[in-house]
């Protein structure tokens, strides 16, 4: 059925079962191949924010769990990894791929249960790129020599990995497959608000046969982070998250033997020149912004439009906004899920209110959210100064700022007028203007009349405040290689 006030197609419920997957009511930390309870016996609990109920309690590990998981990983390294050959180290990281792809489906629905995203991105985009990224990099780990011609390649010993919450798997994935394929071993940690499918993975590391201590998960808050980046015996720190975190980690590590890259955040620029195909455009602006809630380091989350068409443009986008599903993340008619946390709801309200107030023009789509649980709007803002904190500062949400330019070396100005430098869009009919663009936005990627695409093989970062080193590609592999 159609509804006529907002042309949008009223569509019955389409749940994605839960019934298949299972979960246990309690977590403990993994650990040299082992379940062990955290030593303080400390527990938190992961809960469903798209109706705030809670799904299982997780361990929090304090430093003492930290160091124990540390020791773990350097004797697996020094006994066993490092000394198996590459071959046969490849074979496990294939057979982890294998096994992730056998049970795709019960990772879609946690992960979607957990972190709010819906169901139709965790199952077609978070979980299948997340096994590629392991296929991927097992077929480099017997041909490090190849990859690098002319270098002697060695793996550097233990990685502590720290991830985010909004692609908590995808993450894990992009972390953990190029450092085992280049020969180190690992001690993980997910974000609070979203360890569960990180241990559903230590499920399916287990069921591998991977040795002991090679990969180790250790749940808990930010201090479980901090313990990880300050223990004396790690030889790598991977961080994704927030510019922040990312700067106490540069503090703690500078003058250290550690090597560090950093995923920080992002405010990425999406550029509509006037002869760009305009409804193609508009879905490339949807999904650059309102994909998986805004909660994307490279969302497209200012648009600059070509004077000439920002009318038509804006209209048309509007229009395309009425017809987003927002609500129950388990729907796969539902476009835009459930806000991470509730923190993370009352950010983007917070930026929302400062547009407001900064007098910026706010357009909100009206449609019911579900009353529990934490849900957002997609919402747009016009009229929005280059100076304004919306137009700054990342908000993680499914929050747009929108502006206009007249001349192409205006836009450049204007894109790269950002303390980030995570990515960019550049919608255009000529080729030319797009490499006249894209060599000049100071941006780690840059996509042409497209956008938020992903592919193991091609290689992912910032500039500036966006951070330093690449993940994916051969470049991911370099980084954890000496
Ligand atoms: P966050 O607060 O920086 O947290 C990231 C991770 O660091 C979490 O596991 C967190 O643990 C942990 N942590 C917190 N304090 C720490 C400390 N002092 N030392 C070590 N670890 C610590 O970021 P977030 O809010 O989870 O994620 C959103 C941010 O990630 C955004 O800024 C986004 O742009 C960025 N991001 C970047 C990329 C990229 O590739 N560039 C990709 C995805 C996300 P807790 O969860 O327990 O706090
Ligand atoms: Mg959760």
């Amino acid at each position: 059925m159609k509804t006529e006030d907002t042309n949008k197609w009223e569509y019955a419920p389409s749940l994605e079962g839960t019934k298949h997957i299972q979960l246990k009511e309690k977590y403990d930390l993994f650990i040299d191949g082992k379940w062990v309870k955290p030593n303080a016996d400390r527990y938190f609990a992961s809960i469903n924010p798209a109706n705030e109920e809670k799904l299982a309690d997780i361990a929090w590990a304090s430093e003492s769990d930290v160091d124990l998981a540390v020791k773990a990983a350097r004797r697996a390294y020094v006994d066993v990894w490092s000394k198996m050959k590459a071959s046969d180290r490849a074979k496990y990281i294939f057979r982890i791929a294998r096994l992730m792809q056998e049970r795709a489906r019960e990772f879609a629905v946690i992960e979607t249960l957990d972190g709010g995203k819906p169901i139709r991105e965790s199952r077609d985009i978070d979980v299948p790129l997340a096994c590629n990224h392991f296929f991927y990099y097992a077929g480099w780990a017997d041909k490090l020599q190849d990859a690098f011609p002319n270098r002697s390649v060695e793996s550097l010993g233990v990685a502590g990995q720290i991830i985010p919450w909004n692609f908590p798997l995808l993450m894990a994935a992009w972390k953990i497959a190029p450092a085992l394929a280049a020969g180190n071993t690992v001690v993980l940690k997910p974000a609070e608000t979203t360890s569960l499918t990180a241990l559903k993975l230590a499920e399916i590391i287990e069921e591998s046969g991977l040795p002991p201590g090679v990969v180790n998960i250790v749940t808990g808050h930010g201090d479980t982070g901090a313990a990880i980046v300050n223990h004396p015996d790690i030889d790598k720190i991977a961080f994704t998250g927030s510019t922040a975190v990312g700067k106490l980690i540069q503090k703690a590590t500078a003058g250290t033997r550690k090597k560090v890259s950093l995923e920080l955040g992002g405010k990425s620029a999406n550029i509509v020149l006037e002869d760009a195909p305009m409804d193609q455009a508009v879905e490339g602006i949807v999904n650059g912004i309102f994909f998986n809630q805004g909660h994307v380091c490279c969302a497209g989350s200012r648009l600059y439009v070509q004077e000439s068409v920002a009318d038509e443009l804006v209209r048309k986008l509007k229009q395309r906004m009425q017809s987003l599903y927002v609500g129950n993340p388990l729907d796969k008619n539902t476009d835009i899920g459930a806000i991470n946390s509730k923190e993370q709801l009352e950010t983007i309200e917070k930026y929302v209110q400062i547009g407001i107030k900064e007098g910026a023009e706010m357009f909100q789509v009206e449609c019911e959210v579900p009353t529990k649980g934490f849900y957002c709007r997609p919402t747009i803002f016009t009229n929005v100064a280059q100076s304004s904190v919306i137009a700054q500062e990342e908000i993680f949400g499914p929050v747009l700022t929108i502006q206009t330019f007249r001349t192409i070396d205006e836009v450049i100005q204007k894109a790269n007028n950002s303390p980030y430098g995570l990515a960019a869009g550049v919608w255009t009919d000529k080729g030319s203007r797009i490499f006249n663009l894209t060599s000049k936005l100071r941006a780690g990627v840059v996509w042409a009349n497209t956008y938020n695409k992903f592919d193991p093989a091609s290689p992912f970062g910032g500039y500036k405040e966006s951070g330093f080193g690449r993940e994916g590609g051969l470049h991911g592999l370099e980084a954890y290689l000496k």
